[in-house]
């Protein structure tokens, strides 16, 4: 990651000295900040990027009982719980630091970078600690929550299963209440990461299941608490809880990460003499979803942000390759002369660029995303603090998609201006591809985040949370006006970009057919999140405006380069948009 641009994301815009101003985070001040970044940049380096490799080339085994994992995961996840990471953005009621989350994530941006694969036992731990945090019962937070901010126990988020990934309302998983107030589940869940392992002393499973009688569909799902062992009042481990593996998963990339197939109540353990998984509800039955998704729009933000941290080291390390290799002249030089390097030829630094706009976009979405997390959380105006949480709405399924498609692309121009090399394991270039390759498909796929985007947060919001959206960008737009020259160029070219974009929304909520609103629901995302990466290209530029240093002309080159090149891929979109177009809906699968 680049420290100054961390810091100038943090300070320069986003005024992070005034956010740490509100009694919420009062703690804390630059210092306090800049030696969390300082820690998370030497914690990463020195325990998690070594074994980075390592781990992908030694991948996870099962041997039908236990999961073996590279001994140095366990060592990195525990350096991370010793330096006090887990608890470093909980509230002080539980012992937390309440750092803000922006500030949090910036750190957590060097861990994913240095290793995505260990980093996400943390960030799914850290999540399900936080939901339980947020809807558990105080002695569900007593006896998980605190062990795993000791980094003690590990969490889970169980959701999918073979026939219900995208479509979570087909989930059969059961629980049978029990006349003690617990549940037994029984069901198959599939591609659960870090769904058994010996890192930690105990797991927590957060599982959807449904209850004899529930509903059909989404409104009949509840959330349950699934411990490994289970744990007695005063915390002591008691009992193996019945909670198997069917097998694990194999995987392109990501390898570090266990992904697991766990099997719950088939008497493989028989806790309190009967067969049956052990579970504790979690918030009210039938309203798993909707606590589930705390977890879930947490996770989001997580997935752009791992996106962001392999498009952005991708890029400082191919910039670092082409600014050292000599490779060929500028056309028409004497052959004569000595070979240049490859930051010396146009095409290169096109691909440079496109890597800097897109990486440095990303980490700017992520940012302003969590940074808005922690205005919901700490303004004291509650309009604006729900403010803020609509826009935050909006803009999850684009903080969570954009950087896994763009950053993915910065990934692949990152190989290629490494040429041969990069096509090799001598370099970690396509380690970063594949594993980012993965961020388009969990957590929601690239298509459902489209359709979350188009279906429930515009259409069906009335374009409410949009328009507070686009409401922001018009306030940068007209700033930018007011200073001119390149940045009121830039303006006028967002500004009608935005015109067009809420004329097509408005004609895609009037066309009636769902199947056709939705069915280019991907191409509004997309044009969407490149309009939003455009504006926050904007930002930068007004941040950076007269102030003088490579470090800021680049920002401003950036800023170009996105306008001139990326903003105008909008149009085309738009234009699909705007024409209804039926050939995907229309087309007989027998003609594939
Ligand atoms: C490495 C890895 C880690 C994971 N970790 C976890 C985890 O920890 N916990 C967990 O619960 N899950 C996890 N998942 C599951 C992940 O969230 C699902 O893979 C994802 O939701 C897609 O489900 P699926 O694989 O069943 O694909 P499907 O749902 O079958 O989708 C296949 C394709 O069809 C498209 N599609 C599906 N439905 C529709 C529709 N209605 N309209 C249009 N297009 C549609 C999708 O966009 C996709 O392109 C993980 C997956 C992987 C690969």
């Amino acid at each position: 990651m680049s420290r100054r641009d961390l810091d100038f994301l943090l300070f320069e815009w986003l005024g992070t000295d005034d956010l740490l101003a509100r009694p919420r985070f009062r703690e804390h001040d630059r210092d306090t900040v800049s030696g969390v970044l300082d820690l998370a940049e030497a914690l990463a380096t020195s325990h998690f990027a070594p074994h980075n490799r390592a781990s992908d080339l030694n991948e996870p085994r099962f041997d039908g009982r236990v999961v073996e994992i590279l001994p140095e995961v366990g060592l990195a996840l525990q350096a991370f719980a010793e330096a006090g990471f887990p608890y470093a953005p909980m509230d002080a009621e539980l012992g937390g630091a309440q750092l803000p989350g922006s500030v949090f994530i910036a750190a957590m941006s060097w861990f994913h970078a240095a290793n995505t694969g260990t980093t996400s036992y943390t960030l799914l731990t850290m999540a399900a600690a936080n939901l339980l945090a947020t809807h558990g019962t105080p002695d569900q937070v007593q006896r998980f929550v605190l062990p795993m901010l000791q980094g003690r126990f590990s969490g889970t988020m169980a959701l999918s299963e073979s026939q219900a990934g995208s479509s979570l309302a087909d989930i059969t998983t059961r629980a049978e209440p029990q006349p003690d107030g617990t549940y037994r589940l029984f069901g198959r869940k599939m591609w659960i990461s870090g769904g058994d392992h010996e890192l930690s002393e105990n797991i927590v499973h957060l599982v959807l299941a449904r209850t004899p009688g529930a509903p059909v569909g989404t409104r009949g799902i509840s959330l349950f608490l699934v411990p490994k062992y289970l744990v007695g009042p005063g915390g002591s481990l008691g009992e193996r809880n019945d909670v198997v593996l069917a097998g694990i998963n194999h995987k392109m990339g990501f390898r570090g990460t266990v992904n697991t197939a766990p099997v719950f109540g088939d008497g493989a353990f028989t806790p309190g003499g009967q067969p049956g998984a052990v579970g504790y509800l979690v918030g009210a039955e039938n309203r798993g979803l909707p606590v589930m998704f705390t977890m879930m729009n947490e996770a989001r933000i997580g997935v752009g942000l791992c996106a962001t941290a392999l498009g952005y080291t991708g890029y400082l390390k191919s910039l670092a390759y082409a600014r050292d290799r000599l490779q060929g002249r500028a056309p028409g030089a004497d052959p004569g002369t000595p070979q240049v390097p490859l930051v010396d030829h146009p095409d290169i630094r096109r691909m440079l660029l496109a890597q800097k706009s897109y990486a440095e976009g990303a980490l700017a979405l992520t940012l302003y995303c969590s940074r808005l997390v922690d205005d919901a959380a700490s303004l004291d105006d509650p309009e604006q603090a729900a403010e803020a949480e609509k826009v935050l709405g909006v803009l999850t399924p684009i903080v969570k998609s954009w950087p896994s498609q763009w950053c993915l692309a910065a990934n692949d121009l990152a190989i290629q201006v490494l040429g041969g090399a990069g096509y090799t394991r001598d370099f970690d270039l396509e380690l970063h591809y594949r594993d980012n390759r993965l961020n388009q498909i969990h957590e929601g796929t690239h298509g459902i985040q489209g359709m979350d985007l188009l279906g429930r947060k515009v259409l069906l919001d009335g374009g409410a949370g949009l328009g507070l959206l686009l409401g922001r960008m018009a306030t940068t737009a007209a700033r930018a006006q007011a200073v001119g020259g390149e940045c009121g160029a830039h303006a006028a070219q967002l500004r009608a970009m935005v015109y067009r974009l809420v004329g097509v929304t408005g004609f895609l909520g009037g066309l009636g057919d769902p199947r056709l609103v939705l069915a280019d629901a991907t191409a509004y995302l997309e044009a969407t999140g490149h309009l939003v990466v455009a504006w926050l290209w904007l930002e930068q530029c007004l941040a950076a405006d007269s102030m003088e240093g490579a470090f800021y002309d680049g920002k401003q080159a950036a800023a170009r380069y996105f306008f001139a090149r990326e903003l105008p891929k909008v149009g085309p979109m738009l234009d699909l948009l705007a024409s209804a177009d039926r050939v995907t809906v229309d087309l007989d699968p027998d003609w594939l």
